[in-house]
């Protein structure tokens, strides 16, 4: 199935629509920012949940809970504009409006859930109450910022270990794969890629998008192949191959730990810069200290800040090895037809861009273009 005109068109207005909403998100998250500052809604949520509870930790949650709540609030025609209006009038979502808003409501609980833990957490480090070297007691929270990136990097090793057993079934429904012929076939790619696999799986994304995906998920015991069924149900054995050989390629790359590596680089800079944030503006702003919990926005802030600024950076290293993972599974499968025939599908049914402006590309791209990729497997 070759590239289909009329649907080119649709991707192109698609992703100007959606590049037009990232950034109102982002310009809207800003002035409510200072909205909240500059009516110092801040720190009278401070001090109301101060008059309810002294117990630090209490605090720190309901500050957390409510902050998330009114966000997520605010945000959420927004949200649901992107997540459910748009998607319905491009055709890529199939879910009923209340499938939608059980899912935001999951979401939600789980955000609550993690997010409390990791924001309980830093906390504990900000505040300095743990006896631990590097921490000075009552507040001053030397080296918070070592102890955070700590945790943070082995949460989130945590995280991807657990995700696929215990986050990802919350959301979608996982069958094993009843084609002898294919599992056998994606089974002996994997052992060629000396990648040990827990079962090759469909999950099912028809029950919420037209759009297609595949991916190995989790790491050591819980590592799967795992299908789409609108991957599954509309290519050819040929394509599927040279799609999860893509994958295997990140494994054989070392992907995984290159990524946790260049993850944790990022994760200490991040909580080194707000350190020097957080110490700034608590002084200027005269709060507390770093532990203060009105400060609690300033932490969001030099994080969304800090992550909008790499995000070329992280997003260009990914590109790199997206692309060697293509290399891959061009070399290991010799199978270029199958390889452009996927390529093509996805492409239509997905309404990928085939050539974005390359500053989208360059700010928002995690994956070389599809243009890119079969110029690449062509050659041309
Ligand atoms: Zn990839």
């Amino acid at each position: 199935m070759p590239i289909d005109p009329e649907r080119q068109k649709q991707a192109k207005e698609y992703a100007r629509i959606h590049h037009r909403l990232f950034a109102l998100n982002l310009v809207l998250t800003g002035l409510a920012l200072l909205g909240v500052l500059a009516l110092g809604l801040n720190v009278w949520l401070k001090q109301v949940i101060l008059s309810l509870t002294h117990d630090a930790w209490l605090a720190t949650f309901l500050y957390f809970v409510v902050a998330l709540v009114a966000y997520e609030g605010l945000f959420f025609p927004l949200a649901y504009y992107r997540g459910l209006v748009l998607p319905h009038r491009y055709g890529l979502s199939t879910q009923t409006q209340r499938a939608w808003l059980v899912d935001v409501a999951k979401g939600g609980t789980l955000t609550i859930i993690l997010g409390g833990l990791v924001v309980e957490v830093i906390y504990s480090f900000l505040r300095g109450d743990l006896p631990l070297p590097l921490l000075s007691a009552g507040g001053a929270g030397g080296g918070w910022w070592l102890w955070a990136s700590a945790f943070m990097i082995l949460f989130s090793v945590v995280l991807a270990n657990l995700a696929p057993v215990l986050i990802f079934p919350l959301f979608f429904k996982f069958k094993p794969l009843e084609d002898a012929e294919l599992v056998h076939r994606l089974t002996a790619l994997a052992e060629r890629a000396r990648t040990r696999v827990r079962g090759v799986y469909t999950m099912m994304l028809s029950e919420k998008t037209t759009a297609a995906n595949a991916a190995l998920m989790g790491l050591g015991n819980t590592r799967r192949i795992v299908l789409g069924d609108t991957l599954y149900q509309n290519y050819t054995h040929d394509e599927i191959e040279t799609v999860l050989a893509h994958e295997l390629g990140h494994h054989v790359h070392h992907d995984i730990g290159w990524g946790l590596i260049v993850q944790s680089g990022l994760t200490l800079a991040g909580f080194y810069i707000a350190d020097v944030f957080l110490k700034w503006t608590v002084a200027w702003l005269g709060y507390e200290g770093i532990a203060d919990l009105a400060a609690f926005p300033l932490l969001g802030l030099a994080f969304g800040i800090f992550g909008l600024i790499t995000m070329p950076l992280t997003n260009a290293y990914s590109r790199w090895r997206e692309a060697l993972a293509d290399d891959y599974a061009l070399a290991t499968t010799r199978n270029a037809p199958g390889f452009v025939g996927a390529m093509e599908k996805l492409a239509n049914q997905n309404l990928a861009e085939l050539e974005p402006e390359p500053w989208v590309e360059f700010l928002l791209y995690d994956h070389p273009p599809i243009g890119k990729r079969l110029k690449r497997a062509t050659g041309i």
